[in-house]
């Protein structure tokens, strides 16, 4: 059975009351801070620059992908399905995707895949509007990924 915690609230003084300090604390912060450089960025108008760490949308270069699967097994939840042939294709002999397809719905973005990938093929991009209006268009085909989406750049 849990116990109750008491958190004990530090009395005010009369004079503290009488006087509101706290009311005058926050007023003089808001003063303080009224006439400091804005630091508000009014996205979507502007965008920042994410950190180079940062993992965004996956992307796909499919001239460097070697269709080995890796990525696809290494992936803990199941969201990379893709299909590879041998032959000869753009340009070059060996083995590439026919088909690569990633759910962003269930992505966790933990890296997995790309810290597998043999050939730096797949990576997360700095990309982080991901939203969309139905749930079948954050199923991203190669075209997709190895291009990027388009991004919607909202207006007010
Ligand atoms: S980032 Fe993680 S969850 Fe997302 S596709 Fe790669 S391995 Fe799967
Ligand atoms: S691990 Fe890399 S090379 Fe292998 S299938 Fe995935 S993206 Fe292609």
């Amino acid at each position: 059975m849990s116990e109750a915690t008491t958190i004990s609230v530090p009395k005010k003084s009369f004079l503290e009351r009488f006087l509101l300090l706290d009311l005058l604390q926050g007023m003089w912060l808001t003063l303080k801070y009224t006439f400091r450089p804005k630091v508000t960025v009014q996205y979507p108008l502007e965008r920042q620059a994410v950190h180079p760490n940062y993992r965004g949308m996956l992307r796909v270069d499919e001239d460097l992908c070697i269709a080995c699967y890796l990525c696809e097994k290494a992936c803990p939840d199941r969201c990379i399905h893709l299909e590879g042939e041998r032959g000869y294709a753009k340009g070059k002999g060996g083995k590439y995707a026919t088909y690569f397809y990633i759910d962003h719905a269930r992505c966790l973005f933990c890296g997995l895949c790309e810290e597998v990938c043999p050939t730096d093929s797949i990576y997360h991009s700095n990309e982080f509007e991901a939203a969309v209006y139905n749930r079948s268009d954050t199923v991203h085909d190669l075209r997709i990924l190895h291009s990027g989406q388009v991004i919607v750049h909202y207006e007010r």
